[in-house]
């Protein structure tokens, strides 16, 4: 049996297979792979046209991991099924989405929640017309009502495979980034042990479970030998390694060369200096922390509690070491006042960091605030499709808060501005400024390859993000005194 696994487009991420959660995509890839057959990936970030023309698929399997990829995914899988082939939605998108009316609309299955061995276990079904009813993990309709299967327990990750690499083009999906030029994102863990309030992740991928560290390795020594990978970007929720692991990288990177260097995202509450000290030695160049809020009274409300302190202390402390530090903030939560908001603005001001990526908040199904703001005003989604429009975290669909609107947009361009003209020194002696005109620079190179319906979307949502800063800098003084908004405190 001939399966193909789709990456749709996404409104603005053009190569997609990189994107942290079409890990899911891979690893199933290599799964079925693994178990007898023919698979084929076809990234529409990357071209519109399929990868192997000869390929005569039996059933596709889409994974959704961005909202903005739904509508496409809606398209591609009508024609599919329109030519007699069986489809399948996967991934965080169809998971949250599974209960809207139009879900299953647009595809046969939907797995919610487990891809391998659901997807495995269905395709034999598929093959042998037997009803899926008895498949574990999965959402269909039967007399025109959605049946959801009992669900299916999420496995250890030690009985999957390390991800086989040939089944797509690695070249095309390199990024540059920070000192990397050819950058890609890799995973050793999946989950996450907390449960924020605006996050999905708890429900569609459970605890942090991790992978074992040989088969990243094996990864790790192909894909800097045949490929020349020169960086790695980690797309765990968690990232966090014991000191075995890190020794086992260290090692790695020494047998290579020392020819790259890694980060990811983490959480400050889990690092010391000795592990930090111990992950430069492994060659970790740059770390991200959702800091989300600096109020402790949205902290509570969001369930992230740390303390600023040992944020502040373990952001020095990495910046000693050579380690560049981003700060991942929220504004825009549901019920967040201004004092919640001058309190993130402080504390923003008061941490020394690489980047200040701020981002309005998001509303995503099957989360707590979801739930909260579904009880409080009835909001909800309808369609499935409606997720297409409201993810984008640099534009402000849907406000919350008790901050106008203005407010919320003059905050952020300042902090834009701020790590655009940051001067900082990161790990690799260029100021973070600089590498994001440059990053914006190569996204509009990026865009300029492709369609021109892409191209003409992509520079104009750049441009518009470049000229919304002097824009709300210049035109609302007035709200950059009350914020405070005028130079770095610390
Ligand atoms: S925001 Fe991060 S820390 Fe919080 S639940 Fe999601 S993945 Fe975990």
């Amino acid at each position: 049996m001939n399966v193909l696994l789709i990456q749709p487009r996404s409104g603005f991420q053009l190569r997609g297979i990189t994107f942290p959660v079409c890990r899911d995509l891979m690893m199933t890839a290599t799964f079925l792979k693994h178990h007898g057959y023919g698979v084929c990936v076809w990234d529409r970030c990357i071209s519109s046209k399929l990868p192997q023309t000869d390929f005569r698929a039996d059933a596709a399997i889409l994974f959704l991991a961005q909202s903005s990829s739904v509508k496409d995914a809606a398209a591609v899988s009508d024609r599919l099924r329109a030519g007699g082939i069986r489809v399948i939605w996967a991934d965080m998108v169809a998971v949250i989405g599974a209960e809207l009316p139009d879900a299953l609309a647009h595809c046969d299955f939907i797995l919610t929640g487990e891809y391998c061995f659901t997807a495995l276990e269905l395709l034999q079904t598929i093959a042998d017309g037997a009803d899926a009813a008895d498949v574990r993990g999965i959402a269909y309709t039967k007399n025109g009502q959605t049946v959801f299967t009992q669900k299916r327990p999420l496995p250890d990750l030690s009985e999957l495979y390390p991800i086989d690499w040939t089944l797509i083009d690695v070249r095309k999906c390199f990024r540059r980034f920070q000192s990397c030029r050819r950058m890609l994102y890799l995973n050793a863990s999946v989950g996450c042990p907390y449960s924020c309030g605006f996050c999905s992740t708890p429900f569609c991928y459970g605890k942090r479970r991790k992978r074992p560290i040989a088969h990243v390795i094996r990864e790790i020594d192909v894909l800097v030998r045949d490929f020349g990978m020169d960086g790695i970007n980690f797309s765990d929720e968690l990232l966090l390694f014991t000191e075995d692991e890190l020794a086992q990288l260290k090692a790695c990177r020494e047998r290579l060369g020392n020819s790259f260097v890694w980060g990811g995202e983490t959480r400050p509450q889990v690092l010391t200096p000795e592990l930090l000290r111990q992950m430069y030695d492994a060659g970790c160049r740059w770390l991200l922390f959702g800091l989300e809020t600096g109020s402790s009274e949205m902290r509570e409300h969001v369930r992230k509690p740390y303390d600023p302190a040992q944020v502040r202390a373990v952001t020095d402390c990495c910046t000693e070491l050579g380690i560049a530090v981003f700060g991942s903030f929220i504004i825009g939560f549901p019920n967040e006042t201004k004092e919640d908001l001058l309190r993130t603005v402080r504390f923003a001001q008061s941490l020394d960091l690489d980047a200040y990526l701020f981002n309005y908040f998001v509303m995503i199904a099957h989360t707590p605030f979801y739930e909260q703001v579904n009880r409080e005003s009835g909001y909800r989604f309808h369609s499935i499709l409606e997720f297409d429009d409201v993810v984008n975290t640099d534009s402000l669909d849907a406000n919350f808060s008790a901050v106008p609107d203005k407010a919320l947009a003059v905050v952020k361009a300042y902090f834009d501005y701020l790590t655009i003209t940051n001067k900082k020194e990161t790990a690799q002696r260029r100021t973070a400024g600089s590498q994001f005109f440059r990053k914006a620079i190569n996204t509009a190179a990026e865009y300029l390859r492709s369609t021109p319906s892409t191209a003409f979307i992509g520079l104009y949502s750049i441009c518009r993000r470049g000229f919304g800063v002097p824009f709300y800098l210049l035109a609302f003084p007035g709200l950059r005194r009350e914020y405070g908004l005028h130079k770095k405190r610390r």
